[in-house]
């Protein structure tokens, strides 16, 4: 019988690990390079609508450039992470049925992919928060929303594209929030007043020198950190959570206890191997040729 994606319901997804919230392009039907637009800018070297193959795209799906997007103009292509969405959507929404076989498909494919990817996204940082947490009412907050999350991803996908994202986003950002607070209450204060006042929720710490300085249980939540000197600090415990980390420098960074980072702030930032980072995130290839 012919597939629809009116009437697919997708197979019993798998329990989504953080492993499995890791993109994996080989099972991917190149959703990121497809479905998402971009404007030429640093980070990509040409105009690309939403929607459209990009024109470095090969047949089998993937990247003809992939050895030199750095050079060739395409940064951020080396920075994106989809959280493992690509081969979800692919794979066991579409069940392997490629945009490309069933160009009909791609009208709820591509919508699919970027609801998918924040759900991902918020299902990374759940995973993190249910195993900082000691508070047995926040886990299972944590597991109710893991468990709504990866029902609408097993569900009829016109209901996925549907979804309520901005209830369930208050939703998840409220139990991370409250995450944050009982792990960075448990880092003892710096006793740095001067770090203490500028480092808040937010704040715009561009291209500012901290060289060796301690980061313990700091909230940095959405903090401009771009071209930023961390070089030898000790952020663990510290909120990162939609920090920007563009060019930040991480060499001999202590990473590996910080909160809510993602393989995304890690692959804008500039390091090498002397970075300790989370036990779920690896060192960009492109770190070793950085100086
Ligand atoms: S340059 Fe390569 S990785 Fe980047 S969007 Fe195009 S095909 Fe994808």
């Amino acid at each position: 019988m012919p597939f629809t994606s009116q009437d697919s319901t997708a197979s019993a997804s798998p329990v989504l690990t953080r492993e499995s919230l890791r993109p994996n392009c080989s099972n991917c039907f190149a959703l990121c390079c497809t479905a998402l637009g971009f404007s030429r800018t640093a980070d990509f070297a040409l105009d690309k609508p939403a929607g459209t193959p990009c024109q470095n795209l090969a047949s089998d799906f993937s990247c003809t450039i992939h050895d030199s997007l750095r050079p060739r103009g395409f940064r951020g292509c080396t920075v994106f992470d989809c959280f493992g969405a690509g081969q979800n959507v692919s794979q066991n929404i579409f069940q392997g049925i490629s945009w490309k076989a069933r160009p009909e498909m791609a009208k709820d494919m591509f919508p699919a992919f970027k609801i998918v990817r924040q759900l991902h996204e918020m299902l990374w940082y759940l995973a993190e928060a249910t195993t900082r947490t000691f508070d047995p009412d926040t886990s299972q907050r944590v597991d109710r929303l893991n468990t709504i999350i990866e029902g609408a991803m097993t569900g009829d996908v016109q209901q996925l594209l549907t979804l309520d994202l901005g209830n369930l986003h208050a939703d998840v950002r409220s139990v991370l929030m409250d995450v944050s607070e009982e792990v960075r209450a448990s880092y003892l204060a710096t006793g740095d007043d001067h770090l203490d006042a500028v480092v808040v929720p937010g704040a715009d710490l561009m291209g500012r020198k901290f060289r060796s300085r301690s980061f313990r249980g700091a909230n940095l939540r959405g903090a401009y950190l771009i071209a930023t000197d961390l070089r030898g600090c000790d952020l663990s415990g510290a909120d990162l959570l939609g920090a920007d980390f563009r060019d930040a420098r991480f060499e001999g960074t202590d990473l590996s206890k910080a909160l809510y980072l993602t393989q995304s702030q890690i692959n804008a930032a500039k390091s090498d191997s002397s970075t300790h980072l989370p036990a779920d995130l690896s060192t960009p290839t492109h770190w070793h040729d950085q100086t």
